[in-house]
C-alpha cells in the first residue's frame, strides 16, 4: 500500500482519481447508482457493463483491499478522496449488489486462508458473482446463536440441512456466508461454524418473500443434504460465532448512512415546494419549522461523527462497536426524513401509483415503507442497544445473543 503522508500527495491523488474518471466513467450513467440494485451481477445496459469492467480492473470498486488480489491497494485516506471525486462527477460504484464488497468480502480478508482468499476475493473485486448472507433462521433472529441449521462431518465433505429466512438477494446468488450448528452439544455460541456455501446446487431451494414496498428483496432458503467441501470453512469449526460477528460489524458500518448527505435533495427545499411560506421565505407553520430544523441538525451531527470516526480510524478498516452506534444514528435520520417528507408532501405523500403522482412522490412513499426495514436488519436498533451499552458504556450484560 503507498504510503502517503502529506497532503500533496493526496491532491495529486485526486488529481489522478478525476483523470481516471474522466476517461473511465460513462456520462450517460451519471446519477443512475440505482442501476447497482438489480438483480443478479447488474444490468446488461452496455455503458454499464464497460465501467463494471473498468472499476473492476482497476480494483476501485473495492479502493482498500490488497493489490495481491485484485483490490485497489488505497490508503484510507486516498479511498475517501476516490469517493469524493467519485460524488463529484456523478459516478458510482457499480459492484454494491448483494453481499460480497461490504460483509462477505472483508471477513474472507480478516479470517480466510490464502486459498481462500485468492478464490473468492477476485471475483468479488471484478463483480462476477453475488454473495448473500445466510444467518436468519425461523427461530433465530436477534437471538442468532439458538441456530439450527445442521451441518455434517462426512469425512471429505459436509452435509447441510436446515432452512434460513430473510436471505437478501438469495435468488440471485451464487455463493452464501452462512452459520451453521457443527456441534449440537456444545453451548451455543461454541458449536457454531461458519460456511462459504455454493448455492447453485441441487439441495439449495429459494423461495422470494414480499415486502410491504412492493419487491422481494429477500428469501427463504432451503437446505436438503446440501454439499460443501471440507476446505468450506471460514475460520476454526466450531469457532464461527467470532467470524459472524466480525461480519455483523462490516455490515453495520456499511449502513451508517455513509452514502447519504450530499447526494440528497434538501428537505427544506421539497418542503417549500408543498407547504406554505411566510413573507420572510421561511415554512409558515413554526411547529412543522421546528421539527424540520432538529432533524437537519441531527442529520448534520450524523455526517460529523461519521466524518470523525473516519477520521479517528485512520488507516484502519477493522469496524469497532461504534458500528452500532452510527448505524442506529443512520436509521434515525433516514426513518425521521422519510417521514417528515410524506408529511410535507400531504395528501401526495400516499401515491402508490398512477398519473396523479410524480415519481419522486411514489419513490418517497416506498422509501418510507423500506426505511421501516432499517432498525430490522443488520440486527435491530434495540440489539444496537445492547450492544452499546455492554461493549462501550460497560453496564452489565443482560443479553447472550450479540
Ligand atoms: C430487509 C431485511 C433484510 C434482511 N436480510 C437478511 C439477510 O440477508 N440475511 C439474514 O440472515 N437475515 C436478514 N434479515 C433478518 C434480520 O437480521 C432479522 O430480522 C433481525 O436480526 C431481527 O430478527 P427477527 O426478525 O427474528 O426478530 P426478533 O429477534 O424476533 O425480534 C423481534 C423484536 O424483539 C426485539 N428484541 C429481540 N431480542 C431482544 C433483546 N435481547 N433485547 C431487546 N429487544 C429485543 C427486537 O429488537 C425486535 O423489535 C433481514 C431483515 C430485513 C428486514
Amino acid at each position: 500500500m503507498a504510503d502517503f503522508g502529506g497532503d500533496t500527495e493526496l491532491e495529486a491523488f485526486r488529481v489522478e482519481a478525476a483523470a481516471w474518471l474522466k476517461a473511465n466513467f460513462p456520462a450517460s450513467l451519471k446519477g443512475k447508482a440505482a442501476m447497482a440494485n438489480a438483480e443478479g451481477t447488474g444490468p446488461t445496459d452496455p455503458d454499464y457493463q464497460a465501467w463494471k469492467k473498468a472499476i473492476g480492473d482497476k480494483g476501485w470498486a473495492t479502493p482498500t483491499w490488497p493489490t495481491e488480489y485484485g483490490g485497489g491497494g488505497l490508503s484510507v485516506p486516498q479511498a475517501r478522496v476516490l469517493g469524493q471525486e467519485m460524488a463529484k462527477a456523478g459516478a458510482f460504484n457499480p459492484l454494491t449488489f448483494g453481499m460480497g464488497i461490504t460483509m462477505i468480502g472483508p471477513t474472507i480478508l480478516d479470517y480466510g486462508t490464502e486459498d481462500q482468499k485468492k478464490t473468492h476475493i477476485p471475483p468479488i473485486v471484478k463483480g462476477e458473482v453475488r454473495w448473500c448472507v445466510g444467518y436468519s433462521e425461523p427461530n433465530a433472529g436477534s437471538d442468532l446463536a439458538s441456530l439450527q441449521t445442521k451441518c455434517e462431518d462426512k469425512g471429505d465433505h459436509f452435509l447441510i440441512n436446515g432452512s434460513k429466512i430473510w436471505t437478501s438477494g438469495a435468488q440471485y446468488s451464487e455463493w452464501c456466508g452462512c452459520l451453521v450448528r457443527t456441534d449440537p452439544s456444545a453451548k451455543k455460541h461454541e458449536g457454531i461454524s461458519f460456511i462459504l456455501l455454493d448455492m447453485k446446487q441441487k439441495g439449495v431451494e429459494t423461495r422470494p418473500i414480499a415486502l410491504i414496498a412492493g419487491d422481494s428483496p429477500f428469501c427463504e432458503t432451503f437446505f436438503t443434504d446440501a454439499v460443501a467441501p471440507k476446505d468450506a470453512l471460514l475460520g476454526q469449526l466450531n469457532q464461527g460465532w467470532t467470524v459472524g460477528k466480525r461480519l455483523l460489524q462490516h455490515e453495520r458500518a456499511s449502513q451508517t448512512g455513509a452514502a447519504f448527505g450530499g447526494r440528497q435533495v434538501a428537505l427544506q427545499d421539497v418542503a417549500k415546494k408543498y407547504v406554505e411560506v411566510d413573507d420572510a421565505g421561511r415554512i409558515a407553520d413554526p411547529d412543522l419549522r421546528t421539527r424540520l430544523t432538529r432533524h437537519l441538525m441531527d442529520s448534520r451531527v450524523h455526517n460529523l461523527t461519521l466524518a470523525r470516526a473516519a477520521a479517528e480510524a485512520k488507516n484502519s478498516n477493522n469496524p469497532g462497536s461504534a458500528a452500532s452506534v452510527l448505524k442506529n444514528s443512520a436509521t434515525h435520520v433516514a426513518q425521521t426524513r422519510a417521514e417528515l417528507t410524506l408529511e410535507i408532501m400531504g395528501a401526495q405523500g400516499l401515491g402508490w401509483e398512477g398519473a396523479d403522482f410524480s415519481p419522486e412522490e411514489i419513490e418517497a412513499v416506498r422509501g418510507w415503507l423500506f426505511g421501516k426495514a432499517m432498525s430490522i436488519y443488520g440486527g435491530s436498533s434495540e440489539i444496537q442497544n445492547n450492544i452499546i451499552s455492554k461493549r462501550i458504556l460497560g453496564l452489565p450484560d443482560t443479553t447472550q445473543s450479540t
